[in-house]
Parts: C-alpha cells; structure tokens; sequence
C-alpha cells in the first residue's frame, strides 16, 4: 500500500530532529490512511508544558480575533483577554494541565501583551489600519495536494498591497537565529498560495513576509522570493519524502524500530512521550552505541551467511 505522504513543518522538523519520534508519530497511519482531519498534526509526541498551552491559546484567541476584524467587529481590551483567559483555560484543561492562581495571571497578562503588539505590528498595518485591503487569513490545516503530496505550508495571513501579494508567517516562539532551511520552509507558503485559485500563479507577486516573537518583542523579515530558492524549498519537500518513504520501508521490514535511528540532540528527549518504552530513555548516547553495534551484527551475520552459501 502507497502511504499517504504529506508534508508540514511539524511533520519535517520531527522527522530531522528523531527519525524514531517521527516512526512513533505517523507511520501507523500513514500506512493506513487514517490521517487526522486535515492530515497535519495526527500526533503530540512532547509532553505539552504550560508554555505550548499559552501558545495554542493565543493563535486560537489570535484566529478569533481574525474573524471578527474580517467582518469589522472591533474587539476591546478586556473582551481580549477575557477571550484569551477562555482559551487558555480550555487548553490547559484538554492537555491536564494545573498552574497556580499567581503563574496563571502571569502567564495571561503576558499572553495579551504579545497579542495586543502582534495587532500594532509594522507588518499588518495594511490590515488592521485600512478597511480598503484585500486580505485572507487561513488555518495551518488548510492543505493542498501539489505534485500529488499534501501540501499544509498555507501562510497565516495574506494581504494585497503595492501590487503584490505579502504572504505572512506568524510565529508565536521562534529561536535567536533562524536557520536557511527554516527561512527556505517559509518560501513554501509561495508554492501553496501558487496552487491556490484566486492567488496569481508567478512567483513574482509575492512577497513574504515573517512576523516572530523574540525575546518578549515582534520581530519581523522578509525573504527574497525567486526561482532559485522556490527550487531549494521543492528540494527539501523531495528530500523529506524520500526519508518519510525510506523509513517506512525499515518500519515495515521490522517494526521493532531497531533499525530506525535515534534523535540527533538529547535535547530532544526531554520530555518525548515516547522515553518511557525508547533505549534513548536512560541516554541516548549509550542507546546510540548500541544501537550501532547490533546494526554492525546484523550486517556481519548478513555477510557470514552469503559466504557460506556461494
Ligand atoms: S526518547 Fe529521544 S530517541 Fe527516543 S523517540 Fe523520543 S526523541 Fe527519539
């Protein structure tokens, strides 16, 4: 059976981070084809902290607040955090979280500061300071089948202004440095809105643009769009593919995930919910070791066995 490959930014940054993670995550169903609605996040394979809950909250308060400027609902300082301590608390309850009374003011004074600045931003004044814009907000889930592969790269907000399309991706964490895949995963949002009817087809009427939370103040970027780094950007879908496919092959030829390799950093095993039943759950490094010389078995018996049967 064909798997039914898509490609996102958590599904890429899972698969390069731990290739087992990312096994643990989708191959089960990709192999069957029960893809979550939408087919992007079919798995949490990190224990949520009060931090993701706080994230999730505000990109949902942050979507609410979407809807109602598109239709010209003016929202006021308390409706916003009334709306965000709402979602907030939804969150935590889904993901059983507890925080006490004082971290949880904190957490949502913070919370609508960072929304209240996302709204002033240079980057979306030509919507939220002009009624005349043409714009369009969209899900992450909004996927879109390019080269026969499930595409889930949509920007989180687009608007028309100077004669071009700005394409904007909203990060509500980001680290210090971006690195040049993360800049080329952007691009991708070029190709999705390319896809899409309604958006021109040339790769000349977008701009892109990225608006990321650092260190407690928006910042913002853009990146140069062009035919070279569309075609790096297709490179990295094709390069993640390849390996989604390569490791399903060792999945399905041994499901014990004896074969598949292990995470990168041991960063990444802080709080994994797969540690508990992973060889990395004790260390990776020593897991990796042993990992390498049972692979080396493998092989060496592979080897012995042909030279006794030619
Ligand atoms: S514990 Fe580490 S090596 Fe094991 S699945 Fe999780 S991230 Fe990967």
């Amino acid at each position: 059976m064909n798997p039914d490959l898509h490609w996102s930014q958590t599904s890429s940054r899972l698969l390069n981070d731990c290739p087992r993670a990312w096994v643990k995550t989708y191959a089960t169903k990709l192999m069957t084809g029960a893809t979550a609605p939408g087919g992007q996040r079919i798995g949490m394979q990190r224990r949520p902290t009060m931090d993701d809950a706080m994230v999730s909250a505000m990109r949902l308060t942050w979507t609410d607040f979407l809807e109602d400027h598109f239709v010209g609902t003016v929202w006021t300082a308390p409706f916003r955090e009334q709306r965000l301590k709402r979602r907030l608390c939804d969150v935590m309850e889904a993901s059983n979280l507890k925080a006490t009374s004082p971290k949880f003011a904190i957490q949502l004074q913070r919370g609508v500061h960072q929304l209240e600045t996302l709204e002033q931003s240079m980057g979306l004044r030509p919507v939220m300071q002009s009624p005349a814009t043409r714009w369009a907000y969209f899900e992450r889930l909004d996927g879109i089948d390019i080269n026969g592969v499930r595409m889930f790269t949509a920007p989180d907000l687009a608007y028309y202004h100077q004669q071009r399309w700005t394409l904007v991706r909203l990060q509500f964490r980001s680290p210090s440095q971006q690195s040049m895949a993360q800049q080329i995963e952007h691009l991708l949002m070029v190709r999705w809105a390319m896809a899409q009817p309604g958006f021109p087809n040339e790769a000349s009427a977008y701009r892109v643009k990225v608006i990321r939370w650092h260190r407690r103040r928006w910042m913002e970027h853009h990146l140069e769009v062009n035919g070279r780094l569309l075609a790096q950007a297709d490179g990295l879908v094709q390069h993640d593919l390849q390996e989604m496919k390569w490791l399903l092959r060792c999945w399905q030829s041994d499901p014990s995930l004896k074969t598949i390799p292990l995470a990168k950093e041991a960063k990444t095993c802080d709080g994994c919910t797969y540690r508990d039943l992973c060889p990395a759950g004790k260390g990776l490094k020593q897991a990796k070791k042993v990992q390498e010389r049972e692979l080396l078995d493998v092989l060496q018996s592979k080897e012995t066995k042909s030279l006794r049967t030619a």
